[in-house]
Formats: structure tokens, C-alpha cells, sequence
């Protein structure tokens, strides 16, 4: 056994090819080759060879990774960052407590900072969860300046980003058009190669005048391709669909967020357009866009990647990305089949698929996959290892895929590499500034914290519970609860 834990780091690391000895492989690529106690090399940026018994370069380092899986860095396609310093606030909202909070009461008193602290933190969270790809969905970018801060943040973490430039205050159609997106674009995000991607951040409420068409029509002059939040019950639905059909502007790189409410025609044009959906099953679990739509999607062939939204409410890890959609989409089987007065006896939704999803998916979905989202030599080395010797829900791995999206959690993410460079290793991030990141967001918190006020504060975090009755109950003819305090539940120890 090996008996060294200290991290490396970037800087131990140098220029020094890394080899991870020993692991199950999930190398995702087309054939879904999976290797056991097999090697990955990775030289420079890039994954130079996987096998078994690599003979490596001289100094090469090597980290131990028997007893764990190496998988490709997941890939997140629709993340509010800037709403990541807000952590946990919002768990118990429905979509209207967002859509209140956010669009109509406090979402303008955001400053330029506060959206740096949100991205910085939420970079940083997702690399110690492996997402080593967030689509940052940044929709609250009310000047340029807050874009700025924005992109300083993913530029100052080193993960790979796509960032959506999108403003939930004001039309599409006005600030696309602007001279100052134009300016922005060309300044902070043309021709960043693969590690910051763009693209443009709007819905489409489906008013008949079609006023999203100048965004789509700067989209398309761009290059841009375009996410938008579709099917979301009360929100978005088949008509916007319609409008961006008949304009022309369905193609394969657009990213349709949830989906989950809409209609069977609208799936087919999706389908038929190649478009993919970026389902995020806790946030369509929780907030109310419409049952999460993995199992409809498939009956479609809708290419699925797998999203976390916003950590105001959930997790941020697509370790639950993968054991919710798992969850939700055999839910839902069964329930249709019982329905009919019939069985599933097969699941038809594999773990291999929802780990497929949180890869290759992503990688595809934002046109990074000549990059990324498998381990094949030539790819660049965004790379996962999940390994802890501590931990008894580590061993046995006996069905890999099955560990990775029911077993595995974000501590046993041991070590992450992006574009071949370590950003944590033996369960620590390294190279970067967590201390940094906390002076941000405490600072952004007690400036939101008082600026709202402390009753608005409570208020937003707690809403009302609507009255709920209990059924009567016939068998019921003494209440066991009345008066004797034994039962309570708290005086039992
Ligand atoms: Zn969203």
C-alpha cells in the first residue's frame, strides 16, 4: 500500500507527465470500454495513452489509484453560478419564491461583486465535485460590469467553462443588440479555445410578436449557439417552441433546459432539429417545471446532459444529478405501469446511462466533445479519480457504473485533473484560493443580508406553508397523541 497522502499540486507537478496506476477505467468513448486495473498517462494538456502496464517517461508521477475509478471530469450544462454565494437559502421554494426573489424583489441589488463571489465559489465547488465543465447560465448580468466580474471569476479558478451571457431584468432583444454585449464578446470570450465557451441565455415567453428573434438573429451572426429555459410549467412552453421552429432557429447546438412540460410535437421538433435537453431532475423535483423528463425524452431520442441549476436550493454535484434521474425516470415506469395494471420487471434506464449523460452528454450538448467527455488518447486530460481508502461505501466496486452514480459521493473524489493540470488531489483542492473565495462571499452576504433587511431575509428564506388536513380516520376513536407527553417524539431518549 502506498503510504504517502500529501496532495500534489501544480507546482510539484511542474511540467512532469502524471500517471494514474491501476484503476478501473471508465474511458466512455463510443464502445463504452470499461478496463480494470488499467493505467492513463497524461502528458502536457493531454491524455497521451490508457491501458494496462503504461511504460511512462522518466520522472513521470504516479498516483496510486488502485481500489478506484478513473472517470472523465462531469460535465454541468446549465449552472447560476452568480447565485452560489446565496448557498442552501432557497431550499424551500417553489418557483414562484424564486421567480418573486429574484425577478421581481432583490435580484437587481446584485452588484458586480456579488456575482464574482457566486462564479468563484460555485467554480470551485464544482472542480472538488469533478465538474471539471460548468455551463455557467449567468443570467443576471444587468450591466457589462457584472459580466466582467463574472468571467474574472471562471478566469481566476481553473476549470473549464461555457459561459452564457444573460440578463433576467431586461429583453433579450435589448441587450444583445447592444454595442456593449458586442464589445464584451469580442473583449473577454472570442477565441477562448476550449477552456471558456460562449453562448447566449434567454427564454422564449411565446408572445406572438416573437421579440427574442433580434437575439437569435445575433446568435446566428456570432456563431452563438443559444440555451434557453423551455417547458417550464407557468413560465415557458410549446409556443415559444413554435416561434423557434418556424424561424428557423431550432439547430443541434441549442441547449433546452428541463423540458418537462411540453408536448409531444415540440419534443419531435426537437428531435428532428437535433437539439439536446439539459435535465436537471432536483430542480424539476423540487421547483415545479414539470416531472423530470428523462423518460419522455428517450422515448424521443432526445440526447440528454445532466445540470444542477442552482445551489440556492440543491446540491451542486452530479453525483445527485445521476441518482435523481435515475430515481425519477424508473419512478415514473412504474408508475405508468401500474397505471396500465402492469409490472416493470426491467429497467430499461441503465447507470451506465446516467453516467454517460454527466459526460459525454455535456460534451456534446456544448460542442466540447473533439475535447472532451471520454478518456481516449488526444483528448484533453479532464480527469476524475474517485478513490477513498477510508470510506466502506468504496469497497467492493464490483459494477463500476453502478458505484459511480448510487455508491459515490463528492468526498470520494479524490483527485481532479483539468487540461491536464491537478486541481485536487488525495480529497483537497490545491492551486487554488479558498480563503479568497469565503472573504467574497461573507462580504457578499452581509451586503445582501442588509440591504434586504433582516424581516425580508427571514421572510425569503422561509415562506408560508399553504394549510394542509389530515384525513379523518375511522379507525381512530382515541387519540393516542392527546395530553401524554411519553409519545412525543422528543421525550423518548
Ligand atoms: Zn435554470
Amino acid at each position: 500500500m502506498t503510504a504517502s497522502t500529501t496532495p500534489i499540486t501544480p507546482d510539484s507537478v511542474g511540467d512532469r507527465a502524471l500517471v494514474f496506476r491501476g484503476a478501473t477505467i471508465l474511458t466512455l468513448d463510443d464502445s463504452g470500454t470499461v478496463l480494470d486495473d488499467a493505467d492513463l498517462l497524461v502528458v502536457g494538456e493531454r491524455i497521451e495513452a490508457v491501458g494496462p502496464q503504461l511504460a511512462v517517461p522518466d520522472g513521470t508521477i504516479e498516483i496510486d489509484a488502485r481500489g478506484g475509478i478513473v472517470m472523465p471530469g462531469m460535465i454541468d450544462t446549465h449552472r447560476h453560478m452568480w447565485q452560489t454565494a446565496m448557498r442552501g437559502y432557497g431550499a424551500d421554494w417553489t418557483l414562484t419564491q424564486y421567480f418573486v426573489w429574484y425577478y421581481l424583489e432583490h435580484g437587481k441589488i446584485f452588484r458586480p461583486e456579488d456575482v464574482y463571489a457566486g462564479n468563484i465559489l460555485g467554480a470551485l465547488e464544482a472542480l472538488d465535485a469533478g465538474v471539471t465543465t460548468t455551463a455557467d447560465w449567468s443570467h443576471g448580468l444587468i450591466t457589462p460590469q457584472h459580466a466582467d466580474a463574472a468571467i474574472d471569476a471562471l478566469e481566476d479558478t481553473p476549470g473549464r467553462f461555457v459561459f452564457g451571457y444573460g440578463n433576467l431584468h431586461a429583453g433579450p432583444w435589448e441587450w444583445a443588440t447592444s454595442p456593449e454585449f458586442k464589445d464584451l464578446h469580442a473583449r473577454r470570450l472570442h477565441g477562448k479555445g476550449d477552456m471558456l465557451g460562449f453562448q447566449i441565455a434567454f427564454d422564449v415567453t411565446g408572445d406572438k410578436d416573437f421579440p427574442e428573434k433580434a437575439a437569435f438573429e445575433v446568435a446566428r451572426e456570432l456563431g452563438a449557439p443559444v440555451t434557453t429555459h423551455a417547458g417550464v410549467w407557468g413560465a415557458t412552453s410549446d409556443e415559444g417552441i413554435h416561434l423557434m421552429h418556424d424561424h428557423g432557429f431550432m439547430t443541434p447546438e441549442t441547449v433546452y433546459v428541463h423540458s418537462a412540460s411540453l408536448e409531444h410535437d415540440s419534443y419531435q421538433r426537437i428531435a428532428a432539429t437535433g437539439g439536446s435537453v439539459s435535465v436537471a431532475t432536483e430542480s424539476e423535483q423540487s421547483a415545479g417545471q414539470g416531472y423530470p423528463p428523462t423518460w419522455v425524452l428517450r422515448a424521443h431520442d432526445i440526447p440528454v446532459s445532466l445540470s444542477m441549476d442552482t445551489s440556492v436550493w440543491w446540491s451542486a454535484d452530479l453525483f445527485s444529478a445521476m441518482r435523481s434521474t435515475l430515481g425519477a425516470d424508473r419512478s415514473r415506469m412504474h408508475l405508468e405501469a401500474h397505471a396500465q395494471e402492469e409490472t416493470v420487471t426491467h429497467s430499461h434506464l441503465r447507470a451506465e446511462h446516467v453516467v454517460r449523460w454527466a459526460t459525454r452528454g455535456g460534451s456534446q450538448a456544448l460542442g466540447l466533445d473533439h475535447a472532451v467527455g471520454s478518456l481516449e488518447p488526444g483528448k484533453k486530460a479532464d480527469v476524475v479519480l474517485i478513490k477513498n481508502d477510508r470510506s466502506p461505501a468504496m469497497f467492493p466496486i464490483l459494477n463500476p457504473y453502478g458505484h459511480v452514480a448510487f455508491q459515490a459521493q463528492r468526498a470520494d473524489v479524490h483527485t481532479v485533473l483539468v487540461n491536464g493540470r491537478v486541481v485536487k488531489s488525495e480529497h483537497e483542492l490545491v492551486g487554488v484560493d479558498l480563503d479568497k473565495a469565503r472573504r467574497a462571499v461573507d462580504e457578499s452576504v452581509e451586503y445582501l443580508r442588509s440591504t434586504l433587511g433582516e424581516d425580508a431575509w427571514q421572510q425569503g428564506m422561509n415562506p408560508d406553508i399553504p394549510e394542509s388536513t389530515v384525513l379523518d380516520n375511522p379507525y381512530t376513536y382515541t387519540d393516542h397523541r392527546d395530553a401524554s407527553t411519553h409519545d412525543r417524539v422528543g421525550d423518548q431518549v
